[in-house]
């Protein structure tokens, strides 16, 4: 049996100045930047990137982006390139969060051609992926899951696959308070992990992490992690404060 490393990811949305985001990152740095039990990933808005980068310099926390072009540069007023986030050290970047798709229009097409510039500058997309209240409603999870997973994975090599990370944001839980239950979490990372075999083999499905994002807290995280194929969260409201987030990283230490 392969264990996955857990992993809990901050996404910072459109939140915190340069200057904020540094005194945010330095108390998470305090509170856990030298655990290595969990792997934990902070992605600041652009401007912090860089002055967020040298607060974790030394520590085990890592950098992450919320979103990049799948172009190296160009004329692409307003956007930034994967060897720009790794200029400034970063390891990963959020792809596809559902947030991009329904404001910005991203379809799968583009979201997949972000993901193999990611993984051709060596940074980690977590690849978001999810249903809306609608398609749950119409019994359509499932469907909808493995369109997005399908498409954002196309002409990913086997070998490049581990590198990915999934998070699987049921949207209706985004923000919301609503939570998925671990069932229904449960039910749609097994899912996810038995498309992975079908598109990549046994071996590899079960090396790839699969967040769970979507109003992760610490009144339902350690549920949450501790099924079988939950390998950690995607987390937003709760990770702008050092305190809610580090409670998150350590329920994580302590799942099985
Ligand atoms: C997210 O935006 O990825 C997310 C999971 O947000 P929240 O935790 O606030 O629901």
């Amino acid at each position: 049996m392969i264990l996955r490393k857990k992993l809990m990811a901050g996404n910072w949305k459109m939140n915190r100045t340069s200057t904020d985001a540094v005194a945010l990152a330095q108390e998470i740095v305090v509170a856990i930047g030298k655990q290595a039990e969990v792997d934990v990933v902070v992605c600041p808005p652009f401007t912090a990137l860089e002055s967020v980068g040298k607060a974790l310099d030394g520590s085990t926390v890592k950098l992450g982006a919320q979103n990049m072009h799948s172009e190296v540069s160009g004329a692409f007023t307003g956007e930034i390139s994967a060897p720009m986030l790794r200029a400034f050290f970063a390891t990963h970047v959020i792809l596809g969060h559902s947030e991009r798709r329904t404001y910005f229009g991203e379809s799968d097409e583009f979201i997949n051609k972000k993901v193999i510039a990611a993984l051709k500058h060596q940074l980690r997309p977590i690849f978001c992926v999810g249903e809306t209240l609608a398609e749950r409603e119409a019994g359509a999870t499932l469907k909808v899951v493995q369109t997005q997973t399908e498409r954002g994975l196309e002409g990913v090599s086997k070998e490049l696959a581990t590198s990915v990370v999934i998070a699987y944001e049921p949207v209706w839980a985004i923000g919301t308070g609503m939570v998925a239950t671990s069932e229904q979490a449960q039910e749609v990372h097994a899912f996810i992990r038995s498309l992975l075999t079908k598109l990549f083999g046994e071996h590899v499905a079960q090396k790839v992490r699969i967040l769970y994002g979507g109003s992760m807290k610490s009144a339902n995280a350690a549920e949450l992690l501790g099924q079988k194929d939950i390998d950690g969260g995607l987390i937003g409201g709760a990770s702008l404060e050092a305190r809610s987030f580090v409670e998150l990283v350590k329920a994580a230490t302590v799942a099985k």
